[in-house]
């Protein structure tokens, strides 16, 4: 159920929702999301579902991970540096990793974090920073962000993070009132930030602090 067939039935589901980036289908297809969840959901891991990861949190549906990244990548080129908002287990940030030269991550529930950091740290990756901290207030020391995606739903953006992202920067976010988030992605151009809507959405709320 881990294997090259079932990974391949997700990449042509994929396809079939209407994900065209074939570098993102490729990275999606290369990464190895059963063990990104715990050993009893593995056999479902290339299912296009989202699952638990424990404290209350879930991994993101391929589909949704699939659409954010698209809308974070501009067609003629990959963001340098992106900063994600929401580490969780880490699977976005390990399909990041892939697409941009460095990722910056945040997570705010440290049961979350210690585990992720570990878990891409044995897969190879080398170009994550990891935070344990308030991802609404970004990360300014390493800005500003070519793209920043934060992968928790909130009313609006935070303020902080829009400061931090480069003219031309482009940040993706589930945005609205629960029940009523859709995607949407800003784009900042010097004369100020540009807003498009994506699909309706249901993602776990951005929170405050830490724990
Ligand atoms: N991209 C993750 C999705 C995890 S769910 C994955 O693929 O696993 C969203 C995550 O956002 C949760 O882990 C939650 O703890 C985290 N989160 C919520 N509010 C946050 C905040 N203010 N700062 C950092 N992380 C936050």
């Amino acid at each position: 159920m881990t294997s090259h067939r079932s990974r391949q039935r997700l990449v042509k589901k994929l396809k079939s929702e209407g994900i065209s980036n074939r570098l993102i289908l490729d990275v999606i297809s290369n990464t190895p999301r059963h063990l990104f969840v715990e050993n009893v959901l593995s056999a479902r891991a290339y299912d296009n579902t989202a699952l638990p990861i424990g404290s209350g949190q879930t991994i993101s549906q391929p589909l949704v991970v699939a659409m954010m990244t698209e809308m974070l990548i501009r067609k003629e080129g990959f963001p340098r540096k992106v900063l994600e908002i929401g580490t969780g287990c880490g699977y976005q940030t390990a399909i990041l990793a892939q697409l941009a030269d460095q990722v910056y991550t945040i997570e705010r529930i440290r049961a979350l974090a210690q585990p992720a950091m570990n878990r891409l740290y044995r897969l190879k990756y080398r170009n994550i920073q990891f935070h344990h901290g308030d991802g609404r207030l970004g990360w300014k020391e390493h800005g500003p962000y070519d793209g920043i995606i934060v992968t928790a739903g909130a009313a609006q953006v935070p303020d902080e993070l829009v400061t931090q992202l480069a003219t031309d920067g482009r940040l993706v976010m589930p945005v609205g009132p629960s029940g009523q988030q859709s995607l949407r992605l800003f784009i900042r151009h010097q004369e100020g930030l540009q807003s498009y809507s994506g699909c309706n959405v249901e993602f776990v709320p951005l929170l405050e602090g830490s724990e």
